[in-house]
């Protein structure tokens, strides 16, 4: 019997099966990668409960009911001849396709804005995952809730002998996202990161937070996240819904000038509104979370220029930071905090249990074992 691919499927909200498709096919520039891990992201949330695929920047979208899970490490199974990987070995997928000459692409920005990502490539109808499984002419290994998946090798990391699969998977959407918008606002030892609706993103803040040896500030009201953050080492919680939090939280600056970075990380305007009042003069305001449709309503005279803020925000991970994001994973007490956010482990057989937990909030980060 020839090699089959085994995919994770959401046929209704509720509901999933694992199909058998077949093995995906790869141009040259391309591997196939068996996947390890697949944590889960918006999956297990908005497209488990509802079936609502979130739409891209640009427009198009990029998951389906038979195409799930943009996050992952694995191994690489096939490579054409003269690639720079070879079988066997051990790699981060960094999501998405890549054209290698666009703006993204020259300036070693994230491929989620890479333009083979945003617009159909020439001949072909879809983006991302979808576009780069119909380029390779695959009927299989667009996504990483699959056992075997297809990335360009310029989003294959390898990842050092020392480093588990299990600490590397914290290179995506969690720590990864984080760590990579950190590096954008320059966050530094010593600042103070006020980090506002915590779930697996502002987890990943809080750890790349504490790891450049920033004061952490959580405003959060989940006593199960709010467990995770204290055994990580957030000493200092605050209910957003007191009516003081704004004192609270400038009490913990210097000089109680207001914080350095408040990083938003829900997509609500609640905490949106709250990161915008605790930054100080000239502070960055970080939009990390995502919420479809919700709206912040702001005069920018008011919001922006007389606070001097800088407003940032950017999914996924830039190619620039991806080495000293991987050397950050190497760090003990890092692999420490990620233990902590990783709450919850599945074998991708029991896919069902795993996105009730996510829906659930009672959980941080959740891994699908994908050839289990
Ligand atoms: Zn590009
Ligand atoms: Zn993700």
């Amino acid at each position: 019997m020839s090699k089959q691919n085994t995919v994770l499927t959401i046929p209704e909200p509720g509901q999933f099966a694992l199909e058998e498709r077949p093995f995906p096919r790869i141009k040259p520039g391309y591997a196939i990668i068996r996947t390890e891990i697949a944590p889960v992201c918006l999956e297990g949330t908005r497209i488990w409960s509802r079936h609502e695929f979130e739409e891209l920047f640009g427009g198009y979208r990029s998951d389906y009911p038979d195409g799930l899970g943009h996050e992952g490490v694995g191994v690489i199974e096939e490579v054409h001849p003269g690639s720079d990987f070879k079988v066997g070995d051990r790699v981060i997928v960094f999501q998405g396709d890549h054209c290698g000459q666009c703006h993204s692409c020259r300036n070693a920005l994230s491929p989620t804005y890479c333009d083979a990502n945003i617009h159909p490539r020439d001949g072909q109808t879809r983006v991302a995952m979808a576009g780069m499984q119909d380029w390779n002419d695959s009927e299989s290994g667009g996504w990483a809730m699959a056992r075997y998946r297809i990335a360009p090798q310029a989003n294959l990391y390898r990842i050092p002998d020392e480093l588990s699969f299990k600490h590397a998977a914290a290179a995506n959407c969690s720590l990864g996202a984080g760590f990579s918008n950190q590096e954008l606002m320059d966050v530094r030892a010593g600042d103070t990161v006020l980090v506002a609706g915590v779930g697996f993103i502002a987890l990943g803040h809080i750890i790349s937070a504490l790891y450049r040896n920033a004061t952490v500030i959580a405003l959060a009201r989940n006593p199960y996240r709010c467990d995770l953050m204290r055994r990580m080492g957030v000493a200092h919680i605050i209910d957003p819904d007191d009516s003081d939090w704004l004192e609270q939280v400038k009490a913990l600056t210097y000089q109680g000038q207001g914080v350095d970075h408040a990083v938003e990380c829900s997509g609500a305007a609640y905490y949106q509104e709250r990161c915008m009042d605790a930054a100080r003069i000239y502070g960055n305001v970080n939009f990390s979370g995502h919420m479809p449709d919700e709206k912040l309503d702001f005069v920018a005279l008011d919001r922006v220029t007389h606070p001097a803020h800088k407003l940032s925000g950017q999914h996924d991970v830039r190619v620039l930071d991806r080495e000293r994001l991987v050397r950050a994973l190497l760090d003990k007490d890092l692999q420490r905090m990620i233990d902590v956010m990783v709450t919850h482990e599945f074998p991708m057989s029991r896919a069902g249990e795993a996105f009730d937990i996510q829906v659930s909030k009672q959980c941080g980060k959740i891994y699908l074992y994908t050839q289990q």
